[in-house]
Protein backbone atom coordinates (compact mmCIF):
# COMPACT_ATOMS: atom_id res chain seq x y z
CA UNK A 1 0.00 0.00 0.00
CA UNK A 2 1.61 3.27 -1.02
CA UNK A 3 2.38 5.63 1.82
CA UNK A 4 0.31 8.65 0.88
CA UNK A 5 -3.01 7.10 1.38
CA UNK A 6 -2.01 6.60 5.02
CA UNK A 7 -2.63 3.99 7.98
CA UNK A 8 -6.17 5.46 8.40
CA UNK A 9 -6.92 2.73 5.54
CA UNK A 10 -6.13 -0.12 7.53
CA UNK A 11 -9.02 0.77 9.53
CA UNK A 12 -11.04 2.36 7.20
CA UNK A 13 -11.08 -1.13 5.65
CA UNK A 14 -12.82 -2.39 8.38
CA UNK A 15 -15.95 -0.44 7.49
CA UNK A 16 -16.07 -0.03 3.85
CA UNK A 17 -19.23 -0.53 1.97
CA UNK A 18 -18.73 -0.70 -1.48
CA UNK A 19 -19.90 -3.22 -3.26
CA UNK A 20 -18.70 -6.16 -5.42
CA UNK A 21 -20.56 -5.86 -8.85
CA UNK A 22 -22.35 -9.45 -8.60
CA UNK A 23 -23.79 -8.90 -4.80
CA UNK A 24 -26.23 -6.65 -3.38
CA UNK A 25 -25.03 -3.91 -1.06
CA UNK A 26 -24.38 -4.99 2.64
CA UNK A 27 -26.63 -3.12 5.41
CA UNK A 28 -26.66 0.33 5.93
CA UNK A 29 -23.45 0.87 8.30
CA UNK A 30 -23.38 2.77 11.27
CA UNK A 31 -22.60 6.60 10.33
CA UNK A 32 -19.40 8.09 10.72
CA UNK A 33 -18.00 11.77 10.83
CA UNK A 34 -16.39 11.96 7.52
CA UNK A 35 -14.43 14.91 8.62
CA UNK A 36 -12.62 13.10 11.14
CA UNK A 37 -10.98 10.61 8.72
CA UNK A 38 -7.51 11.07 7.82
CA UNK A 39 -7.08 12.64 4.87
CA UNK A 40 -4.90 11.70 1.95
CA UNK A 41 -1.18 13.16 2.06
CA UNK A 42 -0.38 15.16 -0.73
CA UNK A 43 2.61 15.04 -0.84
CA UNK A 44 3.24 11.82 -1.80
CA UNK A 45 0.75 12.26 -4.67
CA UNK A 46 2.93 12.69 -7.56
CA UNK A 47 3.11 15.76 -10.04
CA UNK A 48 1.53 15.01 -13.40
CA UNK A 49 1.95 17.19 -16.60
CA UNK A 50 -1.53 17.38 -18.32
CA UNK A 51 -1.29 16.89 -22.13
CA UNK A 52 -0.32 20.22 -23.72
CA UNK A 53 -3.39 19.52 -26.13
CA UNK A 54 -5.92 17.30 -25.28
CA UNK A 55 -6.03 14.25 -28.50
CA UNK A 56 -9.34 13.52 -26.85
CA UNK A 57 -11.22 13.13 -23.19
CA UNK A 58 -12.02 10.10 -21.12
CA UNK A 59 -14.04 9.89 -17.78
CA UNK A 60 -13.92 9.07 -14.44
CA UNK A 61 -16.85 7.42 -12.86
CA UNK A 62 -17.63 6.15 -9.01
CA UNK A 63 -20.17 3.74 -8.12
CA UNK A 64 -21.50 2.77 -5.27
CA UNK A 65 -21.07 5.75 -2.78
CA UNK A 66 -20.92 7.99 -1.14
CA UNK A 67 -18.51 6.28 1.39
CA UNK A 68 -16.18 6.94 3.97
CA UNK A 69 -13.50 7.37 1.61
CA UNK A 70 -15.44 9.79 -0.34
CA UNK A 71 -13.22 12.73 1.25
CA UNK A 72 -10.06 11.06 0.07
CA UNK A 73 -11.29 10.25 -3.37
CA UNK A 74 -12.87 14.53 -3.40
CA UNK A 75 -8.83 14.90 -2.70
CA UNK A 76 -7.16 13.42 -4.62
CA UNK A 77 -9.42 14.56 -7.97
CA UNK A 78 -9.06 18.17 -6.54
CA UNK A 79 -5.08 17.89 -6.48
CA UNK A 80 -5.12 16.89 -10.03
CA UNK A 81 -8.01 19.08 -10.91
CA UNK A 82 -9.89 16.17 -12.60
CA UNK A 83 -13.61 16.66 -12.89
CA UNK A 84 -15.79 12.69 -12.32
CA UNK A 85 -19.13 11.31 -12.37
CA UNK A 86 -20.14 9.87 -9.02
CA UNK A 87 -22.97 7.14 -9.40
CA UNK A 88 -24.31 7.24 -5.60
CA UNK A 89 -27.15 4.78 -3.90
CA UNK A 90 -30.00 7.02 -2.02
CA UNK A 91 -29.24 4.37 1.15
CA UNK A 92 -25.44 5.64 0.70
CA UNK A 93 -26.50 9.20 0.06
CA UNK A 94 -29.01 9.17 3.67
CA UNK A 95 -25.53 7.83 5.56
CA UNK A 96 -23.27 10.21 4.18
CA UNK A 97 -25.69 13.02 3.51
CA UNK A 98 -22.89 15.88 3.54
CA UNK A 99 -20.80 13.98 1.46
CA UNK A 100 -23.43 14.79 -1.81
CA UNK A 101 -23.42 18.90 -1.51
CA UNK A 102 -19.58 18.38 -0.90
CA UNK A 103 -19.33 16.63 -4.39
CA UNK A 104 -21.28 19.17 -6.09
CA UNK A 105 -19.60 21.92 -4.59
CA UNK A 106 -16.74 20.26 -5.86
CA UNK A 107 -18.10 20.53 -9.43
CA UNK A 108 -18.65 16.59 -10.24
CA UNK A 109 -21.21 15.25 -12.04
CA UNK A 110 -23.72 13.10 -9.72
CA UNK A 111 -25.59 10.13 -10.71
CA UNK A 112 -28.74 7.84 -9.65
CA UNK A 113 -27.78 4.12 -9.13
CA UNK A 114 -30.95 3.24 -7.56
CA UNK A 115 -31.75 3.46 -4.14
CA UNK A 116 -30.89 -0.15 -2.33
CA UNK A 117 -28.73 -1.36 -5.76
CA UNK A 118 -31.16 -4.44 -6.84
CA UNK A 119 -30.58 -6.18 -9.89
CA UNK A 120 -33.37 -4.03 -11.74
CA UNK A 121 -33.60 -7.12 -14.39
CA UNK A 122 -34.71 -9.77 -11.36
CA UNK A 123 -37.19 -7.67 -9.06
CA UNK A 124 -39.17 -6.79 -11.74
CA UNK A 125 -40.22 -3.15 -13.87
CA UNK A 126 -42.38 -1.75 -11.13
CA UNK A 127 -40.18 -2.10 -8.30
CA UNK A 128 -37.60 -1.01 -10.84
CA UNK A 129 -38.91 2.35 -11.35
CA UNK A 130 -40.18 2.43 -7.91
CA UNK A 131 -36.13 2.03 -6.37
CA UNK A 132 -34.75 4.49 -8.68
CA UNK A 133 -37.54 6.61 -8.07
CA UNK A 134 -36.73 6.66 -4.37
CA UNK A 135 -33.36 7.38 -5.30
CA UNK A 136 -34.21 10.63 -7.20
CA UNK A 137 -36.55 11.65 -4.21
CA UNK A 138 -34.14 11.30 -1.70
CA UNK A 139 -31.14 12.98 -3.44
CA UNK A 140 -33.26 16.03 -4.86
CA UNK A 141 -34.16 16.30 -0.70
CA UNK A 142 -30.53 16.14 0.22
CA UNK A 143 -29.08 18.47 -2.47
CA UNK A 144 -31.65 19.97 -4.56
CA UNK A 145 -29.87 18.62 -7.66
CA UNK A 146 -31.80 16.55 -10.10
CA UNK A 147 -28.55 14.09 -11.10
CA UNK A 148 -28.94 13.90 -14.58
CA UNK A 149 -27.39 10.27 -15.01
CA UNK A 150 -28.58 7.11 -13.72
CA UNK A 151 -26.23 4.03 -13.75
CA UNK A 152 -28.21 0.66 -13.41
CA UNK A 153 -26.61 -1.42 -10.97
CA UNK A 154 -24.45 -4.76 -12.47
CA UNK A 155 -25.04 -2.84 -16.00
CA UNK A 156 -28.49 -5.13 -15.88
CA UNK A 157 -30.78 -2.78 -17.93
CA UNK A 158 -33.17 -3.09 -20.48
CA UNK A 159 -35.23 -1.23 -23.13
CA UNK A 160 -38.24 -0.30 -21.20
CA UNK A 161 -35.94 0.74 -18.22
CA UNK A 162 -33.98 2.66 -20.28
CA UNK A 163 -36.67 4.68 -22.28
CA UNK A 164 -38.40 5.29 -18.25
CA UNK A 165 -35.46 6.68 -17.03
CA UNK A 166 -35.03 9.16 -20.18
CA UNK A 167 -38.41 9.77 -19.28
CA UNK A 168 -37.46 11.07 -16.01
CA UNK A 169 -34.49 13.40 -17.39
CA UNK A 170 -31.69 11.29 -17.09
CA UNK A 171 -29.18 9.97 -19.14
CA UNK A 172 -28.10 6.10 -18.50
CA UNK A 173 -24.47 5.72 -18.51
CA UNK A 174 -22.69 2.23 -18.77
CA UNK A 175 -19.24 2.25 -19.07
CA UNK A 176 -16.71 1.31 -22.09
CA UNK A 177 -13.62 -0.18 -19.49
CA UNK A 178 -14.74 -2.06 -16.04
CA UNK A 179 -11.46 -1.48 -14.46
CA UNK A 180 -12.86 -4.80 -12.09
CA UNK A 181 -11.53 -2.80 -9.22
CA UNK A 182 -14.05 -4.87 -6.89
CA UNK A 183 -12.01 -7.90 -7.31
CA UNK A 184 -8.68 -6.43 -7.48
CA UNK A 185 -6.22 -7.92 -5.08
CA UNK A 186 -3.05 -5.10 -5.94
CA UNK A 187 -2.93 -1.14 -7.57
CA UNK A 188 -1.49 -2.78 -10.65
CA UNK A 189 -4.61 -4.83 -11.16
CA UNK A 190 -6.96 -1.72 -10.85
CA UNK A 191 -4.48 0.03 -13.33
CA UNK A 192 -3.99 -2.32 -15.82
CA UNK A 193 -7.86 -3.10 -16.47
CA UNK A 194 -8.42 0.62 -16.33
CA UNK A 195 -6.17 1.14 -19.50
CA UNK A 196 -7.98 1.14 -23.19
CA UNK A 197 -10.53 3.76 -23.40
CA UNK A 198 -10.18 6.00 -26.34
CA UNK A 199 -11.62 8.88 -26.82
CA UNK A 200 -15.17 9.65 -25.53
CA UNK A 201 -14.16 6.41 -22.91
CA UNK A 202 -16.05 6.05 -19.97
CA UNK A 203 -13.95 4.17 -16.67
CA UNK A 204 -16.38 1.86 -14.07
CA UNK A 205 -14.59 2.20 -10.67
CA UNK A 206 -16.15 2.14 -7.26
CA UNK A 207 -15.98 4.86 -4.20
CA UNK A 208 -14.88 3.04 -0.81
CA UNK A 209 -11.61 1.35 -2.51
CA UNK A 210 -8.66 1.94 -1.03
CA UNK A 211 -6.70 0.16 -4.20
CA UNK A 212 -8.70 2.56 -6.40
CA UNK A 213 -7.53 5.79 -4.50
CA UNK A 214 -4.28 4.66 -4.61
CA UNK A 215 -4.36 3.85 -8.61
CA UNK A 216 -5.97 6.89 -9.79
CA UNK A 217 -2.49 9.03 -10.21
CA UNK A 218 -1.46 5.99 -12.14
CA UNK A 219 -4.41 5.90 -14.15
CA UNK A 220 -4.39 9.75 -14.55
CA UNK A 221 -0.36 9.56 -16.05
CA UNK A 222 -1.25 6.74 -18.38
CA UNK A 223 -3.80 8.32 -20.28
CA UNK A 224 -2.15 11.67 -19.92
CA UNK A 225 0.52 9.57 -21.79
CA UNK A 226 -1.72 8.75 -24.02
CA UNK A 227 -2.50 12.41 -25.03
CA UNK A 228 -5.88 12.00 -23.57
CA UNK A 229 -7.64 14.17 -20.25
CA UNK A 230 -10.34 13.86 -18.67
CA UNK A 231 -13.63 15.30 -19.10
CA UNK A 232 -17.34 14.72 -17.94
CA UNK A 233 -20.06 12.57 -18.73
CA UNK A 234 -22.42 13.51 -21.97
CA UNK A 235 -25.21 12.56 -24.35
CA UNK A 236 -23.62 10.67 -27.21
CA UNK A 237 -25.54 11.67 -30.89
CA UNK A 238 -25.01 7.95 -31.50
CA UNK A 239 -25.19 4.43 -29.97
CA UNK A 240 -22.10 3.42 -28.76
CA UNK A 241 -20.43 0.11 -27.11
CA UNK A 242 -19.85 -1.12 -23.86
CA UNK A 243 -18.13 -3.69 -22.64
CA UNK A 244 -20.84 -4.92 -21.06
CA UNK A 245 -21.73 -7.71 -23.12
CA UNK A 246 -23.12 -6.67 -26.31
CA UNK A 247 -24.82 -3.50 -25.23
CA UNK A 248 -24.68 -0.03 -26.17
CA UNK A 249 -24.80 3.64 -24.68
CA UNK A 250 -25.56 7.04 -25.59
CA UNK A 251 -23.10 8.40 -23.39
CA UNK A 252 -19.87 9.50 -23.62
CA UNK A 253 -16.79 11.29 -22.31
CA UNK A 254 -16.73 15.40 -23.52
CA UNK A 255 -14.19 18.46 -22.11
CA UNK A 256 -15.91 19.70 -18.79
CA UNK A 257 -16.56 23.21 -19.60
CA UNK A 258 -15.06 25.98 -16.70
ZN1 LIG B 1 -23.06 -0.57 -8.00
Amino acid sequence: MAPYVGAAVAVLMLSLVGCAAQEPLPPTPIPRDEASIERVDMSYLPELKPPAACAGYVALTFDDGPTNLTPDLLAVLDHYEIPAAFFNTGTQERVHSRLVERTLAAGHQLGNHTMTHPDLLAVGLKDALADIDAATVTHRDLSHDAAPLFRPPFGNTSAEIRAAVESRGMLEVLWTVDSKDFEATTVEQVVEKSKGMTDGGILLMHDGKPLTIEALPLIVEHYYAQGLCFGRVVAADTELPTDRFDQTHRARAEKQEP
